[in-house]
């Protein structure tokens, strides 16, 4: 059988480079994407050398849709084909409503929601042309529930997931399925501002304020590992899951369950 190939947007680090991992081990080429520049980026596909497949770094900033429309191109034309599209790059920047930058408001829009469009509407012709194709959108609990502080967010989250649904909807019968996995609190560097700023708040060590967030929301005391996301990702590209499809699948301790 031909090797599939999945590029994971924001593939540079955490849940991205857990996907891009998991991936790999399970026998697909990546290509990995971040902000970083090349030199990180063969380091990075370093990493990936113990993995028989091929991985090559592709640097765009996902709010230029130039830039996007390259890292596509780019993948194509390098692997010779494309099976699997992780949306994953995002961003997070937490204010009251009415304190909320409209600059931040615009950014976490164009990273964590319109990216995703330009990806999956330059993706879907190929994706139709071959009869298969494989969408896994890195959504968020918080596309299921809201808490304060988080409109952009909450509001790129909650787009994204019913974006996926119409992708899904409307590609269902060509052999494409498009779903959301939404976690929980995930250990990964993105949690670090949010993290700090309750420390400060509550005049203690940052692991004291790790917990404190955590069990604030998730019933399951504990961050999810990213692996976790890495796995479902593996699993919603394999056959069993084809009908599997227009999901918001939570991995998340419990705190949606509430
Ligand atoms: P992270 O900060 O570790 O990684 C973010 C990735 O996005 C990096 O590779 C970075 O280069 C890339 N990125 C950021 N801005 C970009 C831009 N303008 N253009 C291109 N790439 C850009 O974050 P993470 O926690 O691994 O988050 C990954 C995804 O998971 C995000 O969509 C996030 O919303 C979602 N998520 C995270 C958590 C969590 O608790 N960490 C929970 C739920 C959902």
């Amino acid at each position: 059988m031909q090797t599939r190939t999945a590029l994971v947007t924001g593939s540079s680090s955490g849940i991205g480079l857990a996907c891009a991992h998991r991936l790999a081990a399970s026998g697909m080429n990546v290509m990995l994407h971040g902000l970083e520049d090349e030199i990180f980026g063969q380091q990075l596909c370093e990493q990936f050398a113990k993995y028989p497949v091929s991985c090559a770094y592709h640097r765009a900033d996902l709010s230029d849709v130039s830039q996007l429309e390259s890292l596509i191109s780019n993948t194509l034309s390098h692997f010779g084909g494309l099976e699997v599209l992780v949306n994953n790059a995002g961003i997070q920047y937490t204010a009251p409503t009415e304190q909320f930058p409209p600059e931040k408001w615009d950014q976490i829009i164009a990273v964590n929601l319109s990216a995703a469009f330009h990806t999956t509407r330059l993706c879907l012709p190929h994706f139709q042309q071959q009869g298969f194709g494989r969408i896994i959108n890195i959504a968020s609990v918080h596309g299921l529930v809201a808490s304060v502080d988080k409109a952009a967010y909450v509001a790129a989250k909650h787009g994204l997931i019913g974006f996926t649904k119409v992708v899904a909807l409307e590609n269902a019968a060509a052999g494409i399925t498009a779903n959301c996995i939404c976690p929980g609190w995930v250990d990964t560097p993105l949690l670090n501002d949010q993290i700090t700023a309750l420390a400060v708040q509550n005049n203690c060590s940052t692991e004291q304020a790790k917990h404190d967030l955590v069990v604030d929301k998730q019933a399951y005391p504990d961050l999810v590992k990213p692996d976790a996301i890495g796995d479902m990702a593996v699993f919603l590209c394999s056959d069993s899951a084809c009908a599997i499809n227009g999901a918001a699948m939570p991995i998340d301790g419990a705190w949606s369950a509430q």
